[in-house]
């Protein structure tokens, strides 16, 4: 599949909540665990393929140990405590990171690949990503959370990355 890239408009809309966890949603979500391996990232929202549909995927196991895929299907977070800064990047927004705080631990809450209901806790690289996906299936991006001068700073470097985009 084709990984959006920012500011595409899809990446600005809202993802609408899963009500039926099907054959076509779980080969949609097959489709983007395969995107996100092959892209190298350890984190994939719907809206980044053009799906507006609330479905994450995540792996966030350090390659030597194999993989370990994480399918969020209308995730939420019931629960946030804590906050921490940390370096973040995004395949929609290649070659680029910047510091983003975060929630340091949270309760979440949602469905997996079969349709069973998930609640757990979630701390570190972990809690970063599933905040940074959600924000995602909210039409947010990482960089959209930056402060009004490093955003400016972001939009010059950015027309340079990314000639002929926005
Ligand atoms: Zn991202």
């Amino acid at each position: 599949m084709k990984i959006l890239i920012y500011p595409h408009k899809i990446l600005h809309q809202e993802a609408a909540a899963v009500t039926n966890i099907d054959g076509n949603l779980q080969e949609l979500i097959d489709r983007m665990i395969e995107t996100m391996y092959k892209a190298k990232g350890i984190g994939l929202a719907a809206n980044q393929v053009g799906e507006l549909r609330q479905v994450m995927v995540m792996d966030v196991t350090p390659s030597e140990e194999g993989s370990n895929p994480i399918v969020l299907i209308n995730p939420r977070i019931s629960h946030a405590e804590g906050s921490e800064v940390t370096e973040e990047g995004c395949l929609s927004v290649p070659d680029y990171s910047a510091k983003i705080k975060r929630a340091a631990l949270i309760q979440v809450t949602g469905f997996d690949r079969d349709g069973k209901e998930l609640s757990f806790e979630a701390d570190g690289i972990l809690a970063r990503c599933i905040q940074h996906e959600l924000d995602h299936l909210k039409g947010i991006c990482f960089v959209d959370r930056l402060s009004p001068l490093k955003k400016a700073m972001f939009r010059k470097k950015w027309a340079k990355i990314r000639p002929g985009r926005k």
